[in-house]
């Protein structure tokens, strides 16, 4: 039975809330959680139930909630000043910011251009390297590439490089026409994919501004996952054909796969990198845009050479002190290393899944995971039974908080997840499937 306080947040809420991504209709049908406070990898509701946060608050928790030392920092800053605006003034947070994400960021990049979420970084950079291009005298290159099922964000730049229908169809005639190449759903094919889409490339090499790609993991997607192997030959072509690199690792940067960023564990580097999610450890909406010297210089000189572009809240101060926090305890908390552990019991503890009837397909990267559900015997889903919405729904009254892509389970646990934790939640899942089998979901 729920409180009369639970019970008064659902009426508010179903009266005058519009959820992102939400069906209401289907909204309506089940019982909202409302999360009331939170601690390392666990979340307590309005009636102090407790879950373990699986998909790190979609995909943006790294160290866990309420971690003493960002805590700290946020307050700290907001002693000092909680917002100052970054158009014709600067501030410390900022600056230092920039500096820590330049030394860990892959050779090269070194200016950080700050705005409040992914999209508006991948925005920026399709911007930006439109306007480097023009500024270059490249007038001709007006168009850009992306991988077929990209995902790169809702604004409607983003949503123009992206390739999922679902999400992104009803829109296209209000968007720019992007090139889409084929790119790998599993490692499959990689090098015919790769000599694909550089074929396509090599035809469209002049009208080019750029190609983003989510690189190893395409989230969104449902965690398809190619390799360099795929990605490496590809870029070097982009590359002789004029053609700038953005790389959007919103979803894979900071530890995500397995190395700090995705880029370490490839042999190209871009011209842009696009951060957010774990940037600020899940505290606060902030968002960076990495890019060159070179690209830089190409807007220096008169007026109207000038990047015209901002937020009200670019470089927020309190997100940009959470941010240098998050940075700083990948080195105190020794972050990475207790990641290959995880990654390792991560796999172990996935194993048995693969052999189920029930699934179809188990993708792991790092500590990005998605398992793919079929019918029990083996057989196609119909998605319009919505069968991983209601896996995860179920793994929810078991304590458990996880989000499906389509009919794919995905797993992102925040990187301070236990082995106990992370045990309980392959076991409630397992237990799900199992219960799905003997026909009790
Ligand atoms: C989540 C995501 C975005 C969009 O970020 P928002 O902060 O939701 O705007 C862009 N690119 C990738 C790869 C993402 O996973």
């Amino acid at each position: 039975m729920n409180s009369d306080r639970t019970d008064e947040l659902k009426r508010l809420d179903f009266a005058h809330v519009w959820h992102p991504f939400t069906q209401h209709q289907e909204w309506f049908n089940n019982e909202p959680l409302f999360i009331e406070r939170a601690e390392g990898c666990l979340l307590e509701d309005s009636e102090t139930r407790q879950y373990i946060d699986a998909v790190g608050s979609l995909w943006v928790g790294v160290h866990g909630h309420r971690h003493p030392v960002v805590d700290a920092a946020v307050k700290a800053q907001l002693h000092r000043v909680a917002h100052s605006t970054f158009l014709g003034l600067s501030h410390p947070s900022a600056v230092e910011l920039a500096h820590r994400l330049v030394e860990c960021s892959p050779a090269k990049l070194q200016r950080v251009f700050y705005s409040d979420s992914g999209s508006t970084a991948v925005e920026i950079a399709l911007k930006m390297a439109f306007q480097a291009q023009q500024q270059r005298g490249e007038i001709k290159r007006t168009r850009f590439a992306a991988l077929s099922q990209a995902y790169h964000g809702d604004t409607v730049g983003s949503v123009s490089v992206g390739g999922i229908d679902l999400f992104h169809k009803v829109y296209r005639p209000l968007l720019f026409d992007a090139l889409h190449l084929p790119c790998p759903d599993h490692y499959e094919n990689e090098k015919e994919q790769s000599d694909a889409a550089i074929q396509i490339l090599e035809e469209h090499g002049e009208e080019l501004v750029a190609l983003i790609v989510e690189p190893l993991v395409q989230g969104a997607a449902g965690m398809r996952m190619h390799s360099s192997a795929y990605l490496e030959p590809l870029i070097a072509r982009a590359r002789e054909l004029g053609v700038l690199i953005i790389f959007d690792e919103v979803a894979t940067g900071f530890g995500r796969t397995g190395s700090f960023f995705a880029t370490d564990q490839i042999g190209v580097k871009p011209d842009f990198l696009c951060l957010g999610k774990g940037l600020t450890n899940g505290y606060l909406p902030l968002a960076v845009t990495m890019t060159t010297e070179e690209v830089f210089e190409a807007f220096l000189g008169s007026h109207d050479r000038t990047f015209f572009h901002g937020h009200t809240y670019t470089a927020n101060p309190l997100g940009c002190a959470a941010a240098l926090a998050t940075l700083e305890l990948f080195e105190k908390e020794n972050t990475m290393v207790k990641v290959q552990e995880l990654i390792g019991d991560m796999e172990a503890m996935l194993r048995p899944l693969k052999k189920r009837l029930d699934v179809q397909l188990v993708r792991q990267k790092g500590l990005m995971v998605g398992i793919d559900l079929c019918g029990t015997h083996g057989e196609a889903l119909d998605p319009s039974q919505r069968t991983g919405h209601h896996v995860c729904m179920a793994a929810r009254r078991h304590g458990v908080l996880l989000r499906p892509l389509g009919d794919t389970v995905v797993m992102m646990p925040p990187l301070c997840i236990t082995q106990v934790q992370l045990r309980r939640v392959v076991d409630v899942l397992t237990q799900v499937l199992d219960d799905r089998e003997g026909g009790v979901l």
